[in-house]
């Protein structure tokens, strides 16, 4: 949602608080279309310092569903999200690039807070996620998740981990 900046910026001094709600629905990225099940409004603090600069602060939390890396079952993913930002409202050659920098989530006097959330999120985007520790992934065979079964696929090439495994369970049976 774009929040309205200009009534602020003609107030020195004052602090205001406002409950902004999210208008994403979904995470678009280059790698891919990701829905958000849950989220919550922005309780944002806009505070005027002496005329001078806007400091922003708000907090939210939002959960995505990324599919996980090995089984591609959805896996609702929270992002908690801390928003703080310093919008220069004097025109000084030293604030330059904190201008160029509040840009892209500035539209006139509004505040693009959809824009400082996709951003915030991918900054925040895991680098991995699974949707537990030993998840057994799928077949790559007949693409059955092994999560909730085996298949009956001939495993051709056995996977050196799962040798030592099986190993292990030789080793059990001896005792
Ligand atoms: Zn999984
Ligand atoms: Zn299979």
């Amino acid at each position: 949602m774009k929040v309205d900046l200009t009534d602020i910026k003609a107030l020195e001094n004052r602090e205001v608080e406002k409950r902004v709600p999210v208008d994403l629905v979904t995470f678009d990225s280059k790698l891919g279309k990701f829905p958000i099940t849950k989220k919550e409004d922005v309780a944002l603090h806009i505070r005027n310092e002496e005329n001078k600069r806007l400091f922003v602060q708000g907090t939210t939390e939002l959960t995505i569903e990324i599919p996980c890396d090995r089984c591609l079952e959805e896996v609702p993913t929270t992002f908690h999200i801390d928003i703080n930002k310093e919008i220069p409202l004097e025109e000084t050659p030293d604030v330059d690039e904190e201008k160029l920098e509040a840009k892209d989530y500035m539209l006139g006097f509004h505040l693009d807070l959809d824009r400082i959330i996709y951003d915030e999120v991918l900054v925040n985007w895991p680098m991995k996620v699974l949707c537990k520790e030993d998840c057994a992934g799928i077949c790559k065979k007949c693409g059955k998740n092994l999560n909730h079964g085996t298949c009956d696929c001939e495993k051709t090439e056995p996977d050196p981990r799962m040798a030592v495994i099986q190993d292990v369970f030789k080793n059990f049976k001896e005792v």
